[in-house]
Parts: C-alpha cells; structure tokens; sequence
C-alpha cells in the first residue's frame, strides 16, 4: 500500500549526498534517469566538505592512481561536467624524506605509483628546495609529481547543489533514512522515521562511514571502519611555501591557500565514532602534527593556529574500495570506502554512473562481495 507521504516514480534513490552520492546522481540525472538524492544532513557536510582538499597522488593507493588521474581532470575542469568549481588549484605535490628509512620508502612508493601511470620523478635536495624554497634544507630527497593541487573542499556541497538542481534531480536534505523496504522491482527508502519515502527501481547506498548500517537496512554485513582524521588551519600568513607536500613514512599533508592560511593534516587521529562524530582532538596529537609541518617548513614558527577539526573517514577492511552491485540483490548498489576519496569521488561516481546505465564502466569496479562478514569468519583483507 502506497501511503500519501510516499514520492513515487524515481528510477534511481541515492542515500547519501558526499562528493561519492552526488557524483552518481548527477552523472545519472544527466543520462536521463529520475533521481532522488536523500541526505540525513546538508549536502557535502560530512568528510566530502570537511576534507583537506589535497588532490594527489602520492597519497592514493597505487592501485587507485589510474582512477585519481582521471578525477584530477574532472577537478581542474569543473566546466566539463560540474558547472561551478571547488577552486582546485594545479601546484607541484612533494613527498619528502629526512632520513635514510624515509628514502626507501619514498623510492618503493614512487615506483608502485609509476607502475599505475604516475609521473614521479625522484629529486636531491638541490632539486627539490628550487620548486619549494621554503623547505628544510635538511630533506635527503623529494619525489615529485605534478598531477597534484589541492581544492576547497567547503566549496563542495554549494557546487554539487547547483549542479544536481539543474539536472533535474530531487534533492532530499534534512533526511536520514532508517529503514529499506524491497518492493516487487524496487526499493521503498523510507526517511525520518517513516514520515516520507521514496519509490525507486535502484537504489543507491553512499553513505560514507555510515554504510555499515546503511547496508544492514538491507541484511547486508559488511565491517566499515571510522577513521577520526584531524585537520589544523593557520591564520593567514605571508607565503611560506607553494607547493603541496607530504612525508614519506609519517602523517603530514600541508598547503598554503591563496589567501595566506595553511592547512596541515595528514591522518592523525582524535577521539570519536561513527555515532557522535569527531569529539575531541588528543593535545599529543596536535603537537606531533604542528612540529612535523614546522620541521618540514620552518617558517611556519611564526604560524599561529586558528582553527582545529575532526572528520570522519571511512575505511574497509582491505582498504581498497566499495564500488558496485549488491550480492544478492536486484538493481541495488554501493559507493564509498575510497581511499583519497575526494581526489577521486568525481571519476568513481562517473563508473558508477555507467555501470547502473547498463554501459561497461571504463575502469573496473570493486566487488563488496569480497567484504561480506560471515558471523565468525573475520572478512578478507588481500
Ligand atoms: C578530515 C579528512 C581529511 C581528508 N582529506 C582528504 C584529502 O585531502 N584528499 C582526499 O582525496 N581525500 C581526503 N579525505 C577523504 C575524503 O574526504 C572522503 O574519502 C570522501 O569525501 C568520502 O565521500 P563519501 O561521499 O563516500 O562520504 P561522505 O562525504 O561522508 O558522505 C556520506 C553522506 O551520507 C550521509 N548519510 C549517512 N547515513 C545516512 C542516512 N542514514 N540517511 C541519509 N544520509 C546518510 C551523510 O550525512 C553524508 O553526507 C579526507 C577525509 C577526512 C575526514
């Protein structure tokens, strides 16, 4: 029985409005298909507005290089298929060494990412303080790539808002969906506790680090891990460096903003879950994150912080990621868990597209069939 508060007629519902959600329903929309987006918060509120913004791939898993150098086009061309842009910002990314351990690091990884189509060149010191004039003359060696840059990532909801509205897609904020009906040839996603829902042939789940729960709606059980990524921001302050850098063996991305402030992350955790969100940074925490982004540039001695935050992150148990059908379920499919996400959100959201459209995906996709949790059985992690 249909109930007056249920919309019908959508050929896809998306649960979830992160760059992954939002990329799929737009790519979709644009092909034609009705498309409703249903979004607990406000669109991009989550780690796909919260995010560092760095688009690199010294930070991707090698096996996503191909993926992330296909996004960090979309990134930089937001006119071919976004609209309105997040700022992405080409600049040269640097991941460094001090220190002898760090040097072989840096060269294993540079040629785990070449062999996935990376162009990274390894530099000396001389080499590598001419791109970064600000760097610690200390550094031993630096690869280099200049498929690398960085966005805004709090610019990211208002483009995609613009976008989906213009192709036509039903944006559903405010929302959170608590409960999946199967329908003969569909899905009902019923939102604030069965007050409204949706009708829709496929659905789409891209919920972040809430798609563990998301999938259990639909007996699905699959372990994904909450990451509680730290991130510090600079007041502005004069230029001090121009490129993008990262440490080979520790935690450390870092970038200066046109306007002078600087933003230093690279993974340290603070305390939280996926129930409260972030809730507290942890003092060493923040200290170990600020002396290595001083030790790596040492002008930012005279920085001064301005403002601290946690987002969540998601992570599966092989850390690669969730990207297509459903095992054992008609037209329903899944999207997130990918490492580097927002480098490479557009280009997975693009596949995703494609695959739903019955089109073959330029790239190949990522079973969560290889996840699944059997009780007892820990899921695999090759
Ligand atoms: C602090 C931080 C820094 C990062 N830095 C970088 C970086 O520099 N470069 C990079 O490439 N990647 C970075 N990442 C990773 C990147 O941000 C993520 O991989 C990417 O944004 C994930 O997108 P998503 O759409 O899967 O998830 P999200 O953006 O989390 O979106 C999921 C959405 O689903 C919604 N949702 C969940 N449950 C429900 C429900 N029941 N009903 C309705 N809606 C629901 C949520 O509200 C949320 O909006 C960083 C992540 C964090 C947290």
């Amino acid at each position: 029985m249909t109930s007056s508060n249920t919309s019908q007629g959508f050929d896809v519902c998306v649960v979830g409005g992160g760059v992954m959600g939002c990329t799929t329903a737009l790519f979709l929309a644009r092909a034609g298909m009705r498309v409703v987006l249903v979004e607990r918060d406000a669109l991009c509120r989550s780690a796909s507005g919260v995010n560092a913004g760095t688009l690199t791939l010294h930070m991707t898993r090698a096996a996503l290089v191909p993926y992330a150098i296909q996004a960090w086009s979309m990134w930089m061309h937001p006119e071919t298929w976004l609209g309105q842009g997040v700022l992405a910002t080409a600049a040269p990314g640097l991941s460094l060494a001090f220190t002898d351990n760090e040097r072989e690091i840096l060269a294993a990884r540079a040629a785990a990412r070449r062999e996935y189509g990376a162009q990274i060149d390894l530099l000396d010191p001389t080499a590598a303080c001419a791109i970064e004039p600000g760097l610690n003359p200390a550094v031993l060696e630096a690869a280099h790539c200049t498929t690398d840059g960085f966005a805004s990532a709090y610019l990211t909801g208002r483009a995609y808002h613009a976008a989906l509205s213009a192709a036509g897609v039903r944006i559903v904020e405010q929302t959170p969906v608590t409960r999946v009906e199967r329908l003969a040839g569909g899905y009902r996603v019923h939102g604030l506790d069965g007050a409204v829902s949706f009708d829709a042939t496929r659905l789409v789940l891209a919920g972040g680090v809430w798609l563990e729960p998301l999938l259990a709606l639909l007996d699905v059980h699959i372990p994904v891990k909450t990451l509680i990524n730290q991130l510090i921001v600079t007041e502005r302050m004069p230029p001090v460096m121009r490129t993008v850098l990262s440490i080979a063996s520790g935690l450390l991305s870092m970038k200066q903003f046109a306007n002078g402030s600087v933003l230093i992350g690279g993974g340290w955790q603070g305390l939280g879950d996926r129930e409260r969100g972030g809730v507290e940074t942890i003092p060493a925490n923040l200290i170990g994150n600020l002396r290595l982004a001083q030790h790596v540039i040492p002008a930012l001695a005279d920085a001064r912080v301005a403002r601290i935050w946690l987002g969540l992150e998601s992570e599966t148990a092989d850390a690669m990621p969730m990207l297509g059908a459903l095992p054992g379920l008609d037209e329903a499919y899944v999207i997130g868990c990918v490492h580097s996400g927002y480098t490479s959100g557009p280009y997975m959201g693009k596949l995703l597209a494609q695959r739903i459209l019955g089109e073959t995906p330029e790239m190949p996709l990522f079973d969560p069939a290889r996840l699944l949790a059997t009780p007892g059985v820990p899921a695999q992690t090759h």
